[in-house]
């Protein structure tokens, strides 16, 4: 399973700005579910409340009407992909300097945390966390001894290498940004006189805001006193000449309905799913998605092929984090409690079935098992992205590259580990048919070609670790 990474959400005068956080959150909760956190400016302090658990679990009425006063507010979902679940690692992170205080939420994973920490330990700083976004805050707060907010922000991320979008508020400044590549979404929406930023728009079309567009790469957008000012941060140096934006939110992160870089996602999956048709579509009695991440793709390769779409394999939607988790020798049961085939489908079918990814195959391989258990004459795969063959380091938890599965494995390979009759994964020319600006992608898990250096990285294809530059 791929996990989700994190969801931001940001909204500048309004005066249900704690609960219609609340909400911005809740249409986010697929983008993390182990922690939520709001942080609100009342025009004289900060106020924050955070916790471990969904977004119903975490906030109160009681905490949403009197806890969290002030018309500004920032919050966040958290799925770590640095630093441990722990509370303490919950955003917003608020601190205070000099008098000012200041909250910021953070999506994305840096690269160069480690040099950046040890720079800071070095003079003195103290870490609480084990967030990237402590050194961030570190990094602003030494800026702002010497120069304003917009200049301190843009001094702190020219320090930061890899992924992040970030949302900002200091005292009653509101500010939202994109890495210079942009791997992680934020869109800028408008409700009635108040800006709201969102990591996808579905958050704004539960608020019934208006979507306008997307920040952009390197931009940094500053709403203060209800005025929006836009800036540009420092480009990266030898960094790649159009923006990287992380593919995989299409492919599968983020919820079909939203809007993510310019791009529909369920348009986006649809093509992807014909694509892959056009690429290799098997002789079988009827198409059929596994659910819910392969419905999209599905519908897609099914009008592509013409041939028969069904839902043969359901989902339990009722399956929660309390869900007890069962003992090793019960290990596929957590993946059959999620979804469960329809028996009279599958005996004696020819089937093919569309799912956007394979990552270590463990998953696919107990499903496979199970239709061919029902019967299932012929089970053919197709997936809807390119083989994943190298880890993410920019804040997508894929396993370790000894874990995923076309790491190691020829196609014929994979096939017969998983037992099916044929495989085929949509080809990167056709995943770039799918979008519209196909050359602002990062396909680095596919192909190895990682667009900011890192260490680790390094060790699949860089020759040389540039560090803290
Ligand atoms: S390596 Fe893959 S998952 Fe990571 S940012 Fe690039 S496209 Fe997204």
């Amino acid at each position: 399973m791929i996990r989700h990474y994190c969801g931001l959400f940001g909204i500048s005068g309004h005066a249900e700005a704690a609960r219609l956080s609340y909400f911005g959150l809740y249409a986010q909760q697929h983008r993390g579910q182990e922690s939520a956190g709001i942080a609100t400016w009342d025009g004289r302090h900060m106020h924050e409340h955070k916790g471990m658990g969904l977004v119903p679990d975490v906030f109160s009425e009681e905490t949403l009407s009197g806890g969290l006063p002030g018309e500004s507010a920032i919050g966040h979902v958290r799925y770590s992909t640095t630093g441990s679940s722990a509370a303490r690692n919950a955003q917003p992170f608020v601190a205070r300097f000099q008098g000012m205080e200041i909250a910021v939420a953070h999506n994305g994973n840096l690269v160069n945390t480690r040099e950046l920490r040890d720079h800071l330990e070095e003079r003195g700083a103290i870490f609480h966390t084990t967030n990237d976004t402590e050194v961030f805050m570190h990094l602003l707060v030494r800026a702002l001894r010497s120069m304003p907010l917009e200049e301190a922000i843009k001094d702190a991320c020219s320090h930061l290498r890899g992924a992040y979008s970030l949302v900002i508020l200091a005292g009653g400044t509101l500010v939202a940004l994109r890495d210079p590549l942009g791997f992680r979404p934020l869109a800028l929406g408008r409700l009635d006189d108040s800006y709201v930023f969102a990591s996808e728009t579905c958050a704004l079309d539960l608020l019934e805001a208006q979507y306008i567009r997307s920040v952009e790469p390197g931009e940094m957008l500053v709403v203060r006193d209800g005025e929006m000012t836009s800036h540009r941060l420092t480009p990266l140096p030898d960094a790649p000449a159009t923006p990287r934006q992380c593919i995989f939110e299409l492919v599968y992160f983020a919820r079909p309905d939203s809007m993510i870089f310019g791009e529909q996602v369920y348009l986006c999956r649809k093509r992807m799913g014909w694509q892959l048709a056009f690429e290799s579509t098997p002789d079988v009695d009827f198409v059929m998605p596994f659910p819910d991440s392969g419905v999209y793709p599905a519908v897609g390769f099914a009008q592509c092929a013409e041939l028969p779409y069904e839902h043969a394999m359901i989902r339990n939607h009722y399956v929660g984090r309390t869900f007890i988790q069962p003992s090793q020798s019960m290990r596929s049961f957590g993946v059959r409690v999620k979804i469960n085939p329809v028996r009279a489908m599958i005996e004696g079918k020819r089937i093919c079935i569309v799912d956007d990814s394979i990552v270590r195959g463990t998953t696919m391989l107990t499903r496979v098992k199970k239709l061919r258990e029902l019967g299932a004459r012929e089970v053919h795969i197709r997936i809807s992205s390119p083989p994943v063959k190298f880890p993410c380091f920019y804040g997508i938890d894929f396993a370790s590259r000894g874990e995923l599965v076309a790491a190691g494995h020829t196609l014929p390979e994979i096939a017969a580990l998983l037992d099916v009759d044929s495989l085929h994964y949509l080809s990167i020319g056709g995943l770039m048919r799918s979008v519209a600006h196909s050359d602002s992608y990062c396909l680095a898990c596919f192909t190895g070609d990682y667009p900011v250096p890192c260490c680790e990285a390094g060790k699949y294809r860089l020759e040389e670790c540039p560090g803290d530059r």
